[in-house]
């Protein structure tokens, strides 16, 4: 077992996943990211991304919903949703390799090769079971959840998400569900899309108190962000986990072009660290990394670098 060590999930295939420009998820932040990267000198280890199947969506997923993708992408004509989410073609496959590099993800943690594994251009969040939302075809996050708990017998999961935006997708259709526990700190709703994520909800049914929202207020920075790890570490004690997924989006970073947080790249990695740390402590290290968001390409470099350092320490 190379456990002590983390992992990235990064090749070619990660390209793929990018809308045309001007769309703000656009090729730029993989570039970006990919061109430093391949100047990194450090000894963690790289896997190639994967396609997930067919069936793997479904876990997740409708099938009338896939097959709208499907369709859509050999014409790469029109929206996936009311106006946020372009067709292009081959988004199928492309949202498909998001997917699947995420289950890979799981499957190299779970099987006990890695601890700490990174997929940086995952972390879905905002796509529906039945449509796509934000950016976001698949929701690779939902899929694994409903993965691990397949293929592996995992219960309890810790979601934690640091992007700028409320994860609306993994929050409502887990909202019921009490073995999901979800801290999601993000720009409060009323000055950022989707306008979700208020303190007051909880989680609904059996399921309140498994859910923390931290809407943080514009120009929030570091300190902020470090004091909602507070909680979010308090929290996540009440519970038995056995694995943690991190969406990690960097548009809460200074400069990000479509979101107003300030969070500095130290304040940011020491997020990111303590989370590493936390997962030592509750769940034997196992933590799932994902990219999620972020519009300026300097950032989505300079956060992903910081997290690989991390993973690798
Ligand atoms: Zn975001």
């Amino acid at each position: 077992m190379k456990n002590s060590k983390g992992c990235i999930i990064w090749g070619k295939e990660s390209f793929l996943y990018s809308f045309p420009e001007p769309h703000p998820m656009n090729r730029k932040r993989l570039e970006s990211f990919g061109l430093a990267f391949k100047e990194q000198k450090n000894n963690g280890d790289i896997e190639a991304p994967k396609i997930c199947s067919y069936e793997d969506l479904l876990l997740f997923h409708t099938k009338d919903y896939v097959e709208l993708v499907v369709n859509k992408s050999k014409t790469g004509e029109g929206f996936l949703d009311y106006g946020d989410t372009p067709a292009f073609l081959g988004c199928f496959e492309a949202a498909s390799y998001v997917v699947g590099s995420t289950l890979k993800g799981v499957d190299l943690i779970m099987e006990g090769r890695y601890k700490r594994v990174f997929v940086p251009m995952a972390g879905l969040h905002h796509a529906r079971r039945n449509t796509a939302a934000g950016f976001c075809i698949f929701n690779d996050i939902g899929v694994a959840i409903e993965y691990l708990r397949k293929r592996y017998g995992v219960k309890d999961i810790l979601y934690v998400d640091i992007d700028a935006h409320h994860g609306d997708g993994v929050f409502y259709e887990y909202v019921k569900d009490p073995n999901v526990y979800i801290a999601d700190i993000h720009e409060d709703g009323r000055f950022l899309y989707p306008g979700t994520g208020k303190r007051e909800e909880r989680g609904e049914g059996n399921a309140f108190g498994t859910k923390l929202n931290i809407p943080l207020l514009p120009g929030a920075s570091d300190d902020e962000l470090l004091f909602a790890f507070e909680e979010v570490k308090n929290f996540a004690w009440e519970f038995k986990i056995e694995f943690i997924v991190l969406q990690a989006g960097v548009d809460g970073l200074a400069g990000d072009p479509i979101t107003h947080l300030n969070y500095s790249i130290e304040g940011y990695g020491k997020f990111v660290k303590n989370m590493v740390e936390l997962s030592s402590e509750i769940c034997g290290g196992k933590i799932l990394i994902l990219g999620g968001g972020g519009y300026n390409p300097e950032n989505t470099k300079k956060g992903w670098l910081m997290i690989w350092s991390i993973i690798n320490e």
